[in-house]
């Protein structure tokens, strides 16, 4: 073996540089982090073709001193670490005194800063990690940095890029994290010359999420907000009806730093159960701000990895803020921006964040998104605080108060929470006055078609549902709050079936779980099971093809949590419970679940298909010409 040999800087930071840079977008990110942290309010990024020949940054941050400029470069030079104890409480992007060397080991940066209040500016040039020429220049406040031929002195990384294409997508997403973790600083981004997207800076979450993801996805997003002692989550997730085919468009944050996670990403799909198709995704921009010290931020050169120190409160957080708005969800907010701001932000122009034209975006609206502006608060809500009797007045005699809109009475009240009315009179006022404010628009159905669609009119829209699916959710949503166990029947004569072996196993194995959802089994003779209490929603007839589709679900064995089994089962008692196309139904069991859908409290089946579509009087003038 040779000798132990000190490798010269140079070829360390080249090493050095495979981790931090690891295409052209990296250095728009390590760049773009260093205006953040100099205090810019202003950035703006331009690249040609693929980044990899042209990357030009401009700030007005803090701009460098002559003296600082010349060490900029080299590795370990930082402005932002001190000592050891610093390492703890990290409040910039950077602090490794990294990123400038390993980029400047690998290509041919131009540095022209001029330090705030300095007279004048100074100009770098760097050569293959050594500054070749330094002299003053006159130049505004903050700094430019010019970086060309990034890997002209590595072919084998420069072999790794792939087409300008992918890397100037990679480029434009970087700038684009970057861009959208800092709302308030303003970010102009092109390529070619051509402008991608520019950010207001005007400090809102929203303008970024319109300028930077376009309108199409800022339509369908609701805000959220919640937050611990010990850390805090902002931001947006989409409407349920806005899923995507995959997760590009989830975006975290981690005190201002954009981070992947597989952690928030499940955390945030766990709360769409339920109410998203199978295979569609969420979108999101959620921005997590915990204290310093409860992340550790340096797991990864390019810092896009992180480790909480309790993950399980951070999920917790994530899950039960976002599962918390899409439970109040009533309207998709609609991101308002004045007329100066929209023209100003104008719609990102590349085609890498392709937003619909809003004729486009209506059309498809009209049926996806059942008519946002007229989603009114549900009238048959959870029971709220008018509700229940104040503790003093709770054996005093109830007045009667009707809440329940016109509709006809049924025995069997399948949807809507029983409540007690409210016992004193200013609470009757009180509770009349909060329906009043909440009253649900007036309901009528004219009738059901194809034996599977309910037609209704509610005030002046036209709305077809689909009778099963909403029904269906009512059930689920029933089932799903009930707090004690569910309802059971006990079968006059127990229904008897013959599962196939590995059902029969299925069955033993989850014997405790079918108990507690309602069903009654037992081992009846050599092959045979008696099903002697079934769900008090599922009629006799259905016991057995339950079972056999619940046995299907459950199938997965240990894989299935205990908690999706019960949500399976209770998705198959919901769907056996409910109203079936292709059979008609009694006006007033017709009734109750277009009234639940006209209230907007029920929007998807269980399995996240939406139960309406709607047309507005409006369209239908215009489409018979009636209006222009
Ligand atoms: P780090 O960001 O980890 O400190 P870098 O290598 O990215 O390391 O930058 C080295 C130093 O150069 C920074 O600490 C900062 O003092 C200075 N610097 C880099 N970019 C800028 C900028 N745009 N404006 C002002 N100072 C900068
Ligand atoms: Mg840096």
């Amino acid at each position: 073996m040779t000798r132990i040999n000190i490798l010269p800087p140079l070829v360390a930071d080249m090493i050095a540089a495979g981790e931090v840079v690891e295409r052209p977008a990296s250095v728009i990110k390590e760049l773009m982090e260093n205006s953040f942290d100099a205090g810019a309010k202003k950035v703006t990024v331009e690249f040609k073709s693929g980044g990899a020949t042209y990357i030009k940054i401009s700030d007005d941050g803090c701009g460098m001193s002559p003296e600082d400029a010349g060490i900029a470069f080299t590795r370990h030079a930082t402005s932002k670490l001190h000592d050891e104890k610093g390492l703890e409480a990290i409040g910039t992007m950077g602090f490794r005194g990294e990123a400038l060397a390993a980029i400047a080991a690998v290509s041919h940066i131009e540095l022209i800063t001029r330090e705030k209040g300095a007279p004048e500016g100074v100009r770098v040039t760097v050569r293959a990690g050594d500054i070749v020429d330094m002299s003053p220049c006159g130049c505004p406040e903050g700094t430019t940095m010019i970086v060309r031929d990034i890997f002209h002195n590595t072919p084998a990384r420069l072999k790794f890029l792939k087409s300008d294409r992918s890397e100037a997508s990679a480029c434009i997403a970087a700038a684009m994290h970057c861009s959208l973790g800092r709302p308030e600083v303003s970010v102009r981004l092109k390529r070619d010359g051509e402008e991608v997207f520019f950010t207001p800076g005007d400090g809102r979450e929203e303008s970024a999420v319109y300028a930077l993801l376009g309108r199409e996805t800022a339509h369908g997003m609701l805000p959220v907000s919640g937050k611990t002692e010990a850390m805090s989550v902002t931001g947006f997730t989409s409407s349920p009806a806005f899923g995507r085919g995959n997760r590009a468009n989830q975006h975290f944050y981690c005190n201002g730093r954009y981070i992947k996670s597989v952690l928030l990403q499940a955390a945030v799909e766990q709360a769409y159960k339920n109410t998203l198709l199978t295979g569609k995704f969420p979108s999101c921009v959620l921005y997590l701000e915990l204290s310093r010290g409860a992340v550790d931020v340096n797991v990864h050169p390019a810092k896009t990895e992180v480790k909480f120190s309790d993950e399980k409160k951070v999920f917790d957080l994530v899950y039960q803020t976002v599962r918390a708005c899409l439970e109040a969800e009533r309207k998709p907010l609609e991101i308002r921006l004045s007329e100066g701001t929209k023209k100003a932000v104008s719609e990102p122009k590349s085609d890498f964040f392709r937003s619909m034209p809003a004729e486009e975006y209506r059309a498809k609206a009209v049926f996806q998104n059942a008519a946002p502006e007229r989603r009114a608060a549900p009238v048959f809500r959870a029971p709220t605080e008018y509700d229940r009797p104040l503790p003093a007045e709770r054996e005093k005699p109830a007045a009667a108060v009707n809440f329940a809109p016109k509709v006809s009475a049924s025995p069997k009240n399948d949807a809507f929470p029983a409540f007690s009315p409210p016992p004193a009179r200013e609470n009757v006022e009180k509770a009349v006055e909060n329906v009043e404010k909440i009253s649900a628009p007036a309901c009528r159905v004219i009738g059901e078609a194809l034996d599977t669609y309910i037609i209704a009119e509610i005030d002046d829209e036209l709305m077809l549902i689909d009778k099963h699916a909403a029904h269906e959710r009512m059930i689920f949503d029933r089932l799903k709050t009930q707090e004690r166990q569910i309802m059971s029947q006990t079968l006059l004569a127990p229904v008897i079936i013959r599962p196939t072996a590995e059902d029969a196993e299925i069955m033993d194995k989850n014997s405790a779980l079918l108990d507690e959802m309602g069903f009654e089994v037992e081992p009846f003779g050599q092959s045979s099971y008696a099903v002697r209490a079934v769900p008090d929603d599922v009629d006799v007839s259905e016991a057995a093809s339950a079972l056999e589709e619940i046995c299907e679900k459950l199938r997965g064995g240990d894989k299935v949590s205990a908690e999706s089994a019960r949500d399976e089962i209770l998705h198959t008692v919901a769907c056996k419970a409910a109203i079936k196309a292709g059979r008609r139904h009694d006006i007033s069991e017709l009734e109750r679940v277009a009234c639940a859908v006209a209230s907007g409290e029920v929007r998807y089946c269980p399995h996240g298909r939406p139960v309406s579509a709607r047309l507005t009087k409006k369209q239908l003038d215009k489409f018979f010409s009636r209006i222009v």
